[in-house]
């Protein structure tokens, strides 16, 4: 048991799942923690659970991340409390259904909790640890970002953002003191697949990873000073090879004239 804190790490989603589990690691690992989360019983069950096994102080915080005045409440905590070094972005919710069969209104409450909750925080939490000197952003992306087809789009666009504005953060942070990370786990065994309607006993285990193994992965990453993280990827390269394909873009996306292919005459 440590006895001395490594700083409050706040994980939203923490009721279940993979938050859950981030708790657990991050409390052995030194943190005192903030579980953010809808469902009191949990939280304080979990709360209980973690301060007897790891002596941790651990602070149950319920709150609807998709409801602007809970919301305010989160950002504010995370503006004021000095003692926090990690911010675990984890908390969203997927759908598998394609546009002609999704309810416009389930895909904005996904757009304000995956996007728009999750940049709110971010930006509570970052100018206090920039002044700091010391802190960690984990966002909790998924394979979706670069895999859009897999689910339901808003969903892939979601987390793609999620993708796009970690990279950003981390390319503006990294001489800050700041470290950031987005994971992009695959199937992974939650009560996530429960909530969008196929239980993940319909998907082949062979494509399913345990949520411990998976933040285990995720943590070892952030240890290796991965910013990306992907837990079930065999080969690192083939990530490096994703970015350099990227980055080969790079000089050639923005010219004065339209690439000769299409064919639009000189003014
Ligand atoms: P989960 O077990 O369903 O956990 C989701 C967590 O988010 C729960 O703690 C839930 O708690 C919380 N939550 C949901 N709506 C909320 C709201 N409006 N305000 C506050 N908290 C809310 O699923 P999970 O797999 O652990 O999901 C965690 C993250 O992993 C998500 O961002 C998901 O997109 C991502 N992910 C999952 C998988 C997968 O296969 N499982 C794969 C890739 C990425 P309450 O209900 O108590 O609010």
């Amino acid at each position: 048991m440590t006895t001395q804190t490594k700083g409050t790490a706040l994980i939203t989603g923490a009721s279940s799942g993979i938050g859950a589990i981030y708790a657990e690691r991050l409390a052995r690992r030194g943190h005192d923690l903030i579980l953010v989360a809808r469902n009191r019983e949990r939280l304080t069950e979990l709360a209980r659970r973690l301060t007897d096994a790891t002596g941790r102080s651990v602070q149950v915080f319920p709150a609807d991340l998709s409801e602007p005045a809970d919301l305010a409440k989160v950002e504010d905590l995370l503006r004021t409390d000095r003692s926090i070094t990690v911010l675990v972005n984890n908390a969203g919710f997927g759908a598998a259904t394609p546009l002609l069969q999704s309810d416009v209104a389930r895909m904005s409450e996904m757009i304000s909790l995956n996007v728009n909750a999750l940049t709110r925080l971010t930006y509570a939490a970052v100018p206090g640890l920039v002044e700091r000197g010391n802190g960690t952003v984990i966002n909790i992306a998924s394979i979706v970002a670069v895999a859009p087809e897999l689910l339901n789009g808003v969903y892939g666009g979601s987390k793609a953002y999620v993708l796009a504005f970690t990279r950003s953060l981390q390319h503006e942070l990294a001489d800050k003191g700041v470290r950031v990370q987005a994971v992009l786990p695959g199937a992974t065994a939650t009560e996530f697949w429960d909530v969008l309607g196929h239980p993940v006993s319909n998907l082949p285990p062979a494509w399913v990873m345990s949520a411990a193994d998976m933040v285990d992965a995720a943590l070892a990453g952030l240890d290796q000073g991965e910013v990306f993280t992907v837990p079930a990827l065999p080969d690192a390269g083939d990530w490096s090879a994703y970015e350099d394909a990227r980055q080969k873009l790079m000089p050639n996306l923005s010219h004065s004239q339209p690439a000769s292919r299409y064919g639009v005459a000189k003014a």
